[in-house]
């Protein structure tokens, strides 16, 4: 049986093995933790697995949908879109679930006019071709050309900015407006135009029903890899288990990492290749998750978002049925000036209670646990004209046989997006072609302009 290495057990790394799987590979998989999962780790608190990272899927994931169930049955929960935003002291609520029309009405009145005209195309495409909703594609590669010398915050008027764009960017990318670029916009809009729910066994249910699985994977936790060379047509991974050092040769390799890890491994190797994949950005967050004698949250309001004069972005009930459980998120400037790696757990979940105590039943409320998480490598934020980075990439690493890079930064970093990004790495190294071509790909293949308007 022929043998790849994946090197990374994030939602990446998980998704490369299992399509590499599917080709017939045997496949060794490498995570420098003693755990797999990553950015969707969970923590137990009182005898039940929470999680930090990505939790939530939307009902268009068609591909990790796809994934969950080919491990067996796991039952979904409504997760909703329920959330409140507080503009200059007031409660502006936004609610998918009830109040359609005023909750649209509300959302014209923040984006303006000038807002709506430049989002509705961007938005449309989204709407009519889901694969724009990646990065990478067509459209938002024109948009980007286009309009990526700007960022979000110049590209829309001020007030569309700070109350449409930035609770979007903050919570998606870490990141504010004036650092996401117009070309990548796509990947947040599919987001946005998508509902959710999240698995009732959690992530960790779903990482140990994997585990179960995989037959023709194994699992190498606890087994840092430090460098990558390539010589005569193979891959060299330097790796350490322990105090102890070892090397081992593999023709076919997949780079399952945040690009600022992948960039460490070339550092040597491929100064060139680790440069560029240094040049995506990523921002730290930090998530709190913390219970409370009573609820914290009403049905019709379990969530708010924060503006940029506060360090938190949001916080939620951890579920629709979870009313006590408060998921506090630390992301965008204000976080990032205020709370780093070393900031005491306790310090920063009692500054989270401190801003949402106005808004919900935490006064009168007392904390039974919680539990806590900086996070770093946190979330991507891409780069300005991200599209010619990655084909840049492309051209580097393509006389680098049977290697392939994947990751958050390589079609988006939903969950979803690390799927797709997944199994175009997995069909590069086993020998096949790219899959899932979009109609307007195949119409700029075809040497057509697809229909591009802003
Ligand atoms: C707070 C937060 C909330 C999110 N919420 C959602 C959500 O609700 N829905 C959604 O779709 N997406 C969400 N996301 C995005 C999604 O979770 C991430 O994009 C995705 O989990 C990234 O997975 P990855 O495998 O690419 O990277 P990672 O999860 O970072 O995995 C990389 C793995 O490689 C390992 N590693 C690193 N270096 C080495 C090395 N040298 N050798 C061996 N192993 C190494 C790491 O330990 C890690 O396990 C969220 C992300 C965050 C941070």
């Amino acid at each position: 049986m022929s043998r790849a290495a994946v090197i990374g057990g994030g939602i990446s790394g998980i998704a490369t093995a299992y399509y590499l799987q599917q080709y017939g590979l045997d496949v060794h998989l490498y995570e420098s933790n003693s755990q797999l999962g990553g950015r969707i780790g969970s923590e137990c608190i009182d005898g039940r697995w929470l999680d930090f990272g990505g939790k939530n899927i939307g009902r268009k994931y068609r591909r990790f949908r796809e994934f969950v169930a080919d491990l067996g049955e796991q039952d979904f929960e409504y997760f909703g879109f329920n959330t409140s935003q507080v503009i200059r002291g007031r409660v502006v609520r936004l609610n998918k679930e009830k109040a359609r029309l005023y909750n649209l009405f509300r959302v014209l009145t923040l984006a303006g006019p000038v807002g709506i005209l430049k989002l509705i195309p961007l938005i449309r495409a989204v709407h009519k071709d889901r694969e724009q909703g990646f990065l990478n594609t067509p459209y938002f590669n024109a948009i980007a050309d286009r309009f990526d010398h700007e960022s979000l915050a110049s590209f829309f008027p001020k007030s569309c900015a700070g109350h449409i764009i930035r609770p979007v960017t903050v919570r998606m990318n870490g990141a504010e407006p004036e650092e996401c670029y117009p070309g990548n916009f796509g990947s947040n809009l599919a987001l946005v135009l998508d509902s959710y729910e999240q698995l009732r066994c959690g992530m960790q249910g779903m990482l140990e029903r994997f585990q179960a699985y995989v037959r023709s994977v194994t699992l190498f936790t606890g087994h840092h890899v430090q460098a990558l060379e390539c010589r005569n047509g193979k891959t060299v991974l330097h790796y350490t288990c322990g105090a102890e050092s070892f090397q081992k040769e593999y023709s076919k390799v997949v780079v399952a990492l945040p690009a600022v890890q992948a960039a460490e491994l070339f550092r040597h190797s491929a100064p060139e290749l680790s440069a560029l994949l240094g040049q995506v950005q990523y921002y730290p967050v930090a998530v709190a998750i913390a219970r409370y004698r009573e609820e914290v949250f009403t049905d019709v309001q379990r969530a708010m978002v924060f503006d940029r004069s506060s360090p938190l972005s949001n916080a939620g009930a951890y579920g629709i049925r979870d009313l006590d459980i408060v998921r506090y998120t630390f992301s965008g400037k204000t976080a990032r000036s205020m709370i780093t790696r070393e900031s005491d757990p306790d310090e920063v979940v009692s500054l989270g209670e401190k801003i949402v105590k106005p808004y919900f039943n935490i006064e009168k409320n007392s904390r039974t646990s919680f539990t806590y998480k900086y996070i770093w490598p946190g979330l991507c934020a891409y780069s300005p004209h991200h599209y010619r980075r990655l084909e840049k990439l492309d051209e580097l690493i393509k006389p680098l046989k049977g290697l392939s890079l994947t990751g958050d930064y390589r079609r988006g970093a939903s969950l979803e997006a690390c799927f797709r990004a997944a199994a175009e790495a997995a069909d590069l190294v086993k020998g096949g072609g790219l899959r899932g071509c979009s109609r307007i790909h195949k119409e700029l293949c075809a040497g057509r302009d697809p229909d591009i308007t802003v």
